[in-house]
């Protein structure tokens, strides 16, 4: 069944809403507002899809979240960077699509968890045009922060002040977050979220994205062992 995207829209703020979550205008921050929320079964597991409209971007993030997040602790997080190309048309220069299904099927076993969807992520931050510019220059032998800095950009200038306000909204203590990346969560604990712990989150190489993840691990400081032995597949690895 597709999502009834336009029926959601038209009855902002009052289609669904889980019993015991307070009012919406009870939810101002400085970074998110609160928007609707509605029932989400995926191939994933059912989930709950609420939305957030960012105030400093004019941008709509989303949480995709199952089970009781009130007060809880440790809850799986994954803070996950939007990628078109690598989320909806599953292009194998990134790792991300197999990134995001890892994180709904991981959250989805555990009963409990969050992926924040940032919008206006893409290519770190650069936006879609400005990516597929740096794709190009990769092609011609840059890496990916090459290539951003090529095209005038910082190698990252994503932002996740949206993010932990989200999670803070949604009631979540304290986060075990899925991310191989350190940055990520040194940005979510600045905002006074706790971070128990990191929980690897990686896929195997493929042959277009090796120099890709190479990258990552060498010039952005991911925590990445880059091969297929079982002691780095997320699958083998005993879960919490
Ligand atoms: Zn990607």
């Amino acid at each position: 069944m597709p999502l009834q995207t336009d029926d959601v829209a038209m009855k902002p703020e009052t289609t669904f809403r889980p019993a015991n979550e307070p009012a919406a205008d009870a939810h101002a921050h400085a970074h998110v507002r609160r928007g609707p929320s509605a029932r989400l079964p995926t191939e994933h597991g059912d989930f709950t899809i609420s939305s957030y409209f960012d105030r400093s971007t004019g941008i709509e993030h989303m949480a995709i979240h199952c089970g009781e997040l009130v007060g809880a602790r440790e809850v799986l997080v994954r803070v996950h960077s939007e990628c078109l190309t690598g989320d909806i048309f599953g292009s194998l220069r990134c790792d991300c699509g197999p990134q995001l299904r890892l994180a709904l099927q991981r959250i989805s076993a555990a009963g409990r968890g969050v992926v924040i969807y940032m919008r206006g992520h893409e290519g770190r931050g650069i936006g879609i045009d400005e990516k597929l510019r740096a794709y190009t220059l990769q092609d011609q032998g840059l890496d990916t922060v090459e290539a951003n800095l090529a095209l005038g950009h910082a190698p990252d200038s994503r932002r996740f002040e949206a993010a932990a306000e989200i999670l803070q909204d949604l009631g979540v203590a304290s986060v075990s977050l899925m991310s191989n990346n350190p940055i990520k969560l040194l940005a979510l604990q600045q905002q006074g979220l706790e971070v128990v712990q990191r929980e690897p989150h990686e896929i195997d190489a493929n042959p277009e994205n090796a120099a890709y993840l190479a990258t990552k691990r060498e010039k952005m400081g991911h925590l990445l062992a880059l091969s297929s032995s079982p002691a780095s597949s997320p699958a083998s690895r005993s879960r919490r």
